[in-house]
């Protein structure tokens, strides 16, 4: 069935629908139309392309090689490569020349604006409210309008930032999520001598830090929970576990044991780019130098579990954060707070008679079967994928960019029955059991 519209009816039917057109869906996008001739669409709520745009602060880096792209890994002949896009714009030698160890992040904004403009059916503005099960499978509505329907359904509608339970409280203009940051920084005041906290210490958090930093604040004050802030490890061995051999593997073990490893394998992934820790460093040692003290203060092993206004003895309102620490409870003033403390999956808007089809999982969450479909009750020949939504059932590579296409690809040979792309890793020098 093409996207015509079905008899009867004016809404475009395609053979798969998707919510949200990041870096999942776009990947799943660009192999699905290079391998048939029947129609995908995406549905985002985002005006035009982006990704993570509240924070795309100056200098910011990707924290994957430029070769984990949208398709090579499965297709390095596709027309939206990232080689492709370099040549393509113009824009190859520049950036060969500048040498980046990692890329900067708005140049792969730019890449996959590039990419889904070169594709047939994505439609920004379009927030998906509410999806319903008919006779011609998925429809999917925007405010009350049905927008699109399908034969199937990819849900690649990432995480969100959120403010935990510790932190609700908090007056809105003195403690906020990082991805405000960018728009809040006027309101932060003239003082920038003023104790800021930055609470979160994975990549959102240097970020944040640095951005402060940037703007000339001297009291910034830096918590992580883990004993140290670690940097990701990109040795080989690392890297092993970001590809296809690892995450078959996986699929091999007992949910348990598969639990307890991808745990174990955090820091792989889960943690600081070295390039970004030095780049703080060093900004805040040049700042020593010229003020005779550091800007930046590091508060590693530091579980800040509670938030509350309180008056300082000027009379002014600061947030007292309480902290958990190896040893003896500790307590800092700030007068600001930036929340980097994680993100959570994005609800899904199923309809109430679909929702009660889907099985949900312990964890409260979708149940999503080893080729990324998801179980649910009656699927008549009609499937959902889930992307982005299960890193303790396929690990870190299904919650970050290193496997992108190989992903979409075991999605399209399981939606179409057959082996429209071949997944290739037997060159491995790992017995992973
Ligand atoms: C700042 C940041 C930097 C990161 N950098 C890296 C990196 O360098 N390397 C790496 O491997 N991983 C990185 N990650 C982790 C992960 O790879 C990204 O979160 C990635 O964006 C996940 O892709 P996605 O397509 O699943 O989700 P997203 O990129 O979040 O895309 C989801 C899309 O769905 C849309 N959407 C959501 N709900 C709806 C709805 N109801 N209707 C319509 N549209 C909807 C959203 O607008 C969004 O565009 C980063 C994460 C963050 C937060």
């Amino acid at each position: 069935m093409s996207e015509a519209a079905l008899p009867g009816t004016d809404v475009p039917h395609y053979h798969t629908v998707g919510i949200g057109a990041g870096p999942a869906n776009l990947s799943l996008a660009a192999l699905f139309e290079s391998a048939t001739t029947e129609t995908i669409a995406l549905f985002d709520s985002q005006p035009d392309a982006g990704w993570h745009n509240r924070l795309l602060h100056s200098g910011v880096r990707m924290q994957t090689s430029w070769l984990k792209d949208l398709v090579s890994l499965v297709d390095a002949r596709h027309e939206l490569t990232f080689l492709n896009y370099l040549v393509t714009t113009g824009r190859m030698f520049a950036f060969m020349n500048s040498q980046f160890d990692f890329m900067p992040r708005t140049e792969y904004v730019r890449y996959l604006s590039w990419a889904a403009s070169k594709l047939r059916h994505v439609h920004y503005g379009v927030r998906i409210d509410q999806i319903t099960l008919g006779d011609n499978g998925f429809a999917l509505f925007s405010a009350g309008r049905p927008v699109g329907t399908g034969e199937h359904l990819v849900i690649g509608m990432g995480s969100r930032p959120f403010i935990p339970a510790e932190f609700v409280g908090l007056p809105a203009d003195r403690a906020f999520i990082a991805d405000d940051l960018a728009e809040r920084i006027g309101d932060l005041g003239a003082d920038t001598g003023a104790p800021v906290a930055v609470a979160g210490g994975g990549q959102t958090g240097i970020e944040a830090v640095m951005f402060l930093l940037g703007k000339g604040f001297t009291n910034i004050k830096w918590f992580g929970r883990r004993l140290w802030f670690e940097t990701i490890d990109d040795s080989p061995t690392a890297n092993d576990v970001y590809r296809p051999a690892h995450m078959q593997a996986l699929q091999r073990l007992s949910p348990a044991t598969r639990r307890r490893i991808i745990e174990r394998l955090n820091p792989t992934g889960d943690a600081l780019t070295p390039g970004a820790v030095r780049a703080l460093y060093q900004a805040n040692y040049d700042a020593m130098l010229v003020t005779g003290h550091f800007p930046v203060t590091m508060f590693p092993g530091r579980d800040v579990h509670s938030g509350v206004l309180d008056q300082a003895g000027d009379g002014s309102d600061e947030i007292v954060l309480h902290c958990r620490t190896p040893e003896k409870p500790e307590q800092h003033r700030v007068r600001h707070l930036v929340i980097a403390t994680g993100r959570e999956n994005t609800p899904v808007p199923f309809d109430d008679e679909l929702g009660e089809r889907i099985e949900i999982g312990e964890d409260g969450e979708l149940i999503v079967e080893p080729d990324f479909s998801v179980r649910w009750k009656g699927m008549n020949g009609h499937q959902i994928y889930a992307l982005n939504r299960s890193r303790l059932g396929h690990g870190l590579t299904d919650a970050n960019l290193t496997l992108l296409p190989v992903r979409a690809a075991i999605v399209l040979n399981s939606m179409f029955g057959r082996e429209m792309f071949e997944i290739r890793d037997e060159l491995c020098p790992v017995n992973w059991g």
